[in-house]
């Protein structure tokens, strides 16, 4: 009895030994197909490492300067700390660098070829860990994106990614020009990570990228960007932009967009976009609306009011220009030889065309206008008359010649063209509405371009920032050139559009854009936002100076102003503001007042 209940403990302490040897030999062999399969690759790549060891030298970025010799963009050293485990002599005084001391020491205790403990260390510090000679840490050097003025003509200049590569704007643009060519160190080690000083290092040089000089102007940027502040705080606006160029040559002197965004920070939502408002149904399948604060948003909203703050709505987006586009078909009715200055027109306050009764702003009537005072006077009536003289096939030909129904070209990512009816399907109404800026949208730049065209002497040209790229050494790379097309406009036509022009301004409903001393021309607008009846409307003046010989010409739009919102009154006096600090800058004289006897 006693024997065989030992002999039956004992068979089932040999059964228990062998499914426990058999388990371990599973485990093992688990764990080895692990390895062979999954973390080959892992243990390959180590082994690698172990000998060869390649660290990059970034190539510096090229800055972003404007022509009177402003910084814009710049880079900004800053410095990566590594420790090579195999190297530490002192490992005590390497944890002690005063960083976050657990990370170091795992860091540091960590059989490695190398570890990173910290990166984006200002260069002092950098420096003063490098004066500690410490074996086994290295300071490595690399630099960041930097733009000394943060939110200055943000929407034009954009930013970089973490990489350095640009990621919006001119940045993003001229990415081929700016970036360089990264180079590379290899150094050799043994399998302990120790370098092989007798192997040597080969190394590969970075090449720097080019500077890019643009036209942008630091000081008109400037004023126009305090101008435009001001008018979307007194208007309490959902946004004021302002364009100032050279209407001769296309150089884009300003670009402002208010509100605009830290590019320091360009992931941060500001103010005006830390929140969303959103439309939802309720239980009921009514339409309720919810505002969304900055910490609700999801991932997606968030990136969604990003890409609205990032915006640049000079070129980004379309509008319905209103009265501003009556320039162009004054413009293609001289050219076309319907009107002359002598003609007149009578509004009685509407017109009736195609069945439907189309109201002037001055709902009294103009009375009797020559040509000259139906421009001044902004009388819709008149220009639908106008337009019908043109005829809708010559209409679209001349906003074809004046570059309105293609895109300017201008070097800033992602340009929106033009929103227009099919030609076929243009009837009377169609054409009657456009002749005054309504039932068709276009960029603010496009319309810009259009009325360089006419008061230019006929070239339309191509707005532009990039002038140039220097390297390294101060010498020019290359210099942009542009596009330019002739005769799109007659020299006589244009000189007649001048000075009907001028006479908006010095008489007509321009004239809070008038400046003693100087001439100047304009024309302004103020558009209803779509859709029509919303009580929502876009006010705007664009303006030129001197007006027999313009050297400049700029645009304001202010988008849904609050209270009084005509053109004449609200944007023509921001340009004006514009115009009184640049014109002297720009050399550009008053002259001298001449009085009459009468
Ligand atoms: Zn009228």
């Amino acid at each position: 009895m006693e024997n065989r209940r030992n002999i039956g403990r004992m068979k089932r302490k040999l059964m228990f030994g062998v499914t426990l040897m058999m388990a371990l030999v599973i485990l093992l062999l688990v764990r080895l197909a692990v390895i062979m399969l999954v973390e080959s690759e892992y243990y390959g790549q180590r082994a690698k490492e172990l000998h060869e060891r390649e660290r990059p030298i970034k190539a510096a970025r090229g800055r972003i300067i404007s022509e009177d010799g402003t910084v814009l963009a710049s880079n900004k050293t800053v410095c990566t700390i590594s420790v090579v485990h195999a190297q530490i002599t002192d490992p005590e005084r390497v944890i002690e660098l005063g960083m976050d001391r657990e990370k170091v020491s795992k860091s540091v205790n960590k059989v490695s070829s190398m570890e990173r403990i910290k990166t984006n260390v200002t260069k002092e510090v950098g420096d003063a860990i490098r004066e500690y000679g410490l074996d086994g840490v290295k300071v490595d050097e690399d630099s960041r994106r930097y733009y000394p003025f943060g939110n200055l003509a943000s929407k034009v200049i954009g930013f970089t990614g973490s990489d350095n590569q640009g990621i919006i704007g001119l940045e993003v643009r001229y990415e081929e020009e700016l970036a360089g060519k990264a180079g590379q160190i290899l150094t050799m080690t043994d399998a302990g990570g120790i370098e092989l000083k007798e192997e040597g290092e080969s190394r590969i040089e970075p090449v720097n990228g080019d500077d890019l000089i643009i036209s942008l102007d630091y000081n008109i940027q400037t004023y126009a960007q305090q101008a435009a502040y001001k008018a979307y705080e007194a208007k309490q606006a959902k946004r004021v932009s302002i364009i100032v160029m050279n209407p001769q040559d296309g150089k884009i002197y300003a670009m402002v967009n208010v509100p605009e965004y830290n590019l320091n920070a360009p992931y941060t939502l500001t103010e005006e976009y830390s929140y969303m408002t959103v439309t939802e149904k309720n239980d009921n399948g009514e339409d309720v609306t919810r505002t969304i604060s900055k910490d609700e948003l999801t991932n997606e909203q968030k990136m969604d009011l990003l890409n609205t703050m990032w915006r640049n709505f000079c070129i980004n987006d379309t509008y319905e220009p209103g009265s501003t586009f009556k320039m162009i078909t004054a413009t293609a009715a001289l050219e076309k030889g319907v009107v002359s200055l002598n003609d007149s027109f009578y509004c009685k306050g509407s017109l009736t065309i195609g069945g439907r009764t189309i109201r002037c702003h001055k709902t009294a009537g103009h009375g009797s206008q020559t040509f000259a005072e139906t421009l001044m006077n902004s009388c819709n009536p008149a220009f639908i008359t106008w337009g019908s003289r043109v005829g809708a096939e010559d209409f679209f030909a001349y906003m074809k010649k004046l570059g309105l129904l293609g895109r300017t070209g201008v070097d800033l990512p992602g340009e929106a063209g033009t929103i227009i009816h099919k030609l076929e399907n243009v009837g009377e109404v169609e054409l009657a509405t456009m002749s005054f800026g309504q039932s068709f949208q276009i960029t603010p730049l496009q319309l810009l371009r259009a009325a360089s065209a006419i008061i230019n002497g006929g070239t339309l040209i191509t707005p532009h920032f990039a002038v140039r790229t220097v390297n390294e050494a101060g010498e020019t790379t290359k210099v942009f050139e542009y596009e330019t097309v002739e005769n799109a406009v007659s020299k006589e036509t244009g000189g007649l559009m001048k000075q009907l022009l001028e006479k908006v301004v010095s008489e007509g409903g321009g004239k809070r854009c008038y400046i003693e001393g100087y001439r100047i021309g304009g024309k302004t607008a103020t558009s209803q936002k779509l859709p029509r009846g919303s009580g929502k409307y876009i006010a705007s003046f664009i303006g030129f100076a001197p007006a027999d010989d313009p050297q400049v010409i700029a645009m304001c739009i202010i988008d849904e102003p609050q209270g009084i919102y005509y053109g004449g009154t609200i944007a023509a006096p921001v340009i004006r503001e514009v115009f009184e600090n640049i014109l002297p800058y720009l050399g550009i004289e008053q002259e001298v007042v001449e009085f009459s006897n009468e």
